[in-house]
């Protein structure tokens, strides 16, 4: 697939979806790819990334972004409280704000450190039991407690049950999204970026269709 076609791909669903292309920050996934793939991406002068695991990214990243100025990382992955602090140094975004105990520790860490990345509340849009995430019934209420501990939220994100269609959990989240002022929606994957597009995303995000399958040997 590949970083100009799916770019294109991009651009093609923000003008179908009637939006100014550039609109739709394209984050793409690098988790567990190899090197090689990584850096011919970033040499073809992409800057948004998106990793799932804080130990992964504090091996590779602090060294690529001496090398490539203005990259931008997303953590994306489920965020334990004891790399909380490792995680700040690394990310730009948190994706993966998705439990009161980690709004709480985040938000001491953020009065200590004088500075807070871009946040995203995950939302477990289809309530699944083995998925992390807010349940859409608590999600108002979450955002409230975010914002009562100084936590600037700036959208929210979804990871749709894989044996569903994703358009009806797309729409779901805009809905929680809209209600509670707020504008950033991360949500689309390889498979649905396009309909995510579509439904108003503003971040998706791109791992297998950029990199190749992923191998975790
Ligand atoms: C791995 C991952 C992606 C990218 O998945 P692809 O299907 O490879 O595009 C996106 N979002 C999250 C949360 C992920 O863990």
């Amino acid at each position: 697939m590949g970083l100009e076609q799916i770019k294109s791909r991009v651009h093609a669903a923000e003008t179908a979806a009637g939006r100014p292309q550039g609109t739709v920050r394209l984050i793409a996934v690098s988790k567990v790819q190899p090197a090689g793939r990584v850096e011919a991406v970033l040499q073809a002068g992409h800057r948004v990334f998106g990793e799932n695991y804080v130990q992964e990214s504090a091996g590779k990243w602090p060294a690529w972004r001496e090398a490539y100025p203005g990259v931008e990382l997303h953590m994306i992955g489920p965020l334990q409280t004891n790399k909380l602090k490792l995680a700040l140094e690394l990310f730009d975004a948190i994706h993966t704000l998705d439990r009161p105990s980690l709004a709480q520790k985040l938000a001491r860490q953020v009065q200590a450190h004088g500075t807070c990345p871009q946040l995203f509340v995950q939302v477990n849009t289809g309530a699944e039991p083995q998925k992390a995430g807010i349940l859409p019934d608590d999600a108002d209420e979450f955002i409230a407690s975010c914002r009562s501990l100084d936590l600037q939220v700036a959208g929210l994100m979804c990871i749709p049950p894989e044996d569903e269609p994703s358009t009806p959990h797309f729409r779901h989240l805009r809905g929680i999204a809209a209600r509670n002022g707020l504008t950033g929606l991360s949500m689309g994957m390889s498979a649905d970026f396009e309909s995510a597009i579509a439904e108003g995303a503003t971040h998706v995000r791109v791992g297998s269709a950029i990199f190749g399958a992923r191998d975790y040997g």
